[in-house]
């Protein structure tokens, strides 16, 4: 169980049976587990108070535990097509990133899944002050419910493509997404949740044994390892062919088709040649393409390439049979990349 500091149950990160136990031990009977789960989860509230079927001394114990809100520190609003970038803070002043979309088939929310990152990409912003932590399930949990109770606007899609590296955060992340699905709870669907990695290959066999039908995507950023290598340093540790044996294994365990998100860098990874290259990698492959063109950030100087390149990239694939498309850009009049926000308030990173 994930707590929030040594004293502190964090009861908002506990699956339902363990809340069970939690109110057994706490002397309170077994209904008022249900009871408190829901208030949590299905109906998401920010404070404990609002659980008003519950006795006034249980709400005592539960407010000196540790029931984790996320507060609102700053927001940025696309005037363009209503993208909500919410900065939150977290109980030991840590800042994160949640970015709210609305797509014509419902909202969707990226979530961060570290405080900080320690992976390294060259074009990232998110990891330039290194990880400070990760952030546990109910600190995850809350990206979602914040943004729900914030926009008063009911939530259908999560992609795990915030600041972080889930593989780098398994456990948390894995029990965030039983917790979220929990038919007791949100109750959202498997298959509505993507999960965005840099390719840590050991974790991705371990999540196709979980067998979960959520949609897998790596970033893949490059059609070899040599050019790999240059964008991010985990392509020193394990080579696309070892992250393609994983994503074929994954695909055979779960039925789900991969996605690749390959992000264009002017004059590194978008040429012709480059597409070509791509191409051969993923030939056969069940899988999709997600064009994304760089997002410049100030203290680096990736630049994206023009919109003629970027077509021609996904023409090469198209004409290869590979199923492509480019990166819809929302929100891009508050399009400071992933990461700029957070850093921007925030002292020493
Ligand atoms: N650590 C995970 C998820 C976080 S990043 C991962 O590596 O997948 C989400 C996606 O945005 C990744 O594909 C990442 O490589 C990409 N990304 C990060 N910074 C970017 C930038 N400045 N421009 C374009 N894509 C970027």
């Amino acid at each position: 169980m994930s707590e929030l500091s040594e004293d502190k149950i964090d009861i908002k990160s506990m699956y339902f049976d363990e809340l069970a136990d939690y109110v057994k031990e706490s002397g309170l009977p077994a209904f008022r587990a249900k009871q408190i789960f829901s208030w949590m989860h299905e109906k998401y509230v920010g404070d404990v108070d609002s659980m008003n079927n519950i006795p006034k001394d249980m709400r005592q114990v539960i407010k000196g535990n540790g029931f984790t809100v996320l507060k609102e520190e700053t927001r940025q609003v696309s005037k363009k097509d209503g993208t909500i970038k919410f900065l939150f803070k977290l109980y030991d002043g840590q800042m994160i990133e949640t970015v709210f979309m609305r797509y014509s088939y419902g909202n969707s929310i990226c979530i961060s899944s570290q405080a900080g990152c320690r992976m390294g990409c060259r074009f990232c912003a998110s990891t330039i002050g290194g990880l400070v932590r990760n952030l546990s399930a109910s600190e995850m949990l809350e990206q979602v419910y914040a943004a729900m109770r914030l926009t008063g606007e009911r939530i259908s899609n999560i992609v795990i493509m915030g600041t972080g590296e889930p593989l780098d955060n398994y456990d948390n992340v894995l029990r965030f997404i039983r917790l979220i699905t929990d038919e007791k709870g949100y109750n959202l669907s498997m298959r509505n949740i993507t999960m965005s990695t840099c390719g840590i290959v050991p974790k991705i066999y371990e999540l196709a044994k979980e067998k979960l039908a959520i949609t897998l995507a790596i970033s893949l950023h490059a059609p070899n390892d040599e050019k790999r290598r240059k964008l991010m340093p985990i392509a020193e540790k394990y080579s696309i062919k070892e992250i393609l044996d994983a994503c074929k294994e994954y695909f055979e365990i779960t039925g789900r088709r991969i996605s690749f998100e390959y992000s264009l860098v002017k004059g590194q990874n978008d040429s012709r040649e480059d597409a070509l290259e791509l191409a051969g990698l993923l030939k056969g492959m069940n899988c999709h393409v997600n064009l994304i063109p760089v997002n410049t950030i100030e203290e680096r100087n990736f630049e994206k390439g023009d919109d003629n390149s970027i077509q021609n990239f996904k023409l090469v694939l198209e004409k290869n049979l590979i199923n492509v498309t480019i990166r819809r850009s929302v929100g891009s009049d508050i399009d400071a990349a992933c990461g700029q926000l957070r850093r921007k308030y925030s002292v020493n990173i």
